[in-house]
């Protein structure tokens, strides 16, 4: 299979922009290790280019356009997970230890499944689609 070209360096820094301004309003902080963040700000930037919108690199989608046309923002960063529950399966907004936050979801949601209770630190934060968290 042929590889995927690099993003370009811009992309890649408004993503990284995107990002910080994000661990600002959400209260979360990025992981411990620095490469985790940038591994999915690169796969961030390189779904803006390739689908014209930051798809989350960390789900498979069997055709990103459809995932797009069909779901719409579902998984588009932040995802509704995130503005939800505050939780991110790819770890680029995450507590200092850097975990997930998962005190939020579902008891049936497999982040609580993996993760256990995970505490958030800034109640006050982040969360802004709350109200349809179920
Ligand atoms: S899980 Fe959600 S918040 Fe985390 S990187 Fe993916 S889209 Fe963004």
């Amino acid at each position: 299979m042929a590889k995927r070209p690099e993003p370009q360096q811009a992309t890649i820094e408004k993503m990284r922009r995107y990002v910080e301004k994000y661990w600002e309003k959400s209260g979360t902080v990025g992981h411990p290790d620095a490469e985790v963040t940038k591994a999915v700000v690169l796969g961030l930037a390189a779904n803006t280019e390739e689908c014209g919108r930051p798809l989350c690199p960390c789900n498979f989608y069997p055709d990103k356009e459809a995932e797009l046309r069909e779901h719409g923002r579902r998984w588009i960063c932040a995802c509704d997970e995130m503005k939800q529950w505050k939780y991110c399966h790819c770890l680029l907004f995450v507590t200092p230890e850097g975990m997930p936050i998962t005190e939020y979801l579902p008891e049936d949601h497999e982040g609580r499944q993996v993760y256990g209770v995970v505490k958030d630190p800034t109640p006050d934060k982040g969360r802004e689609s709350r109200d349809l968290a179920k």
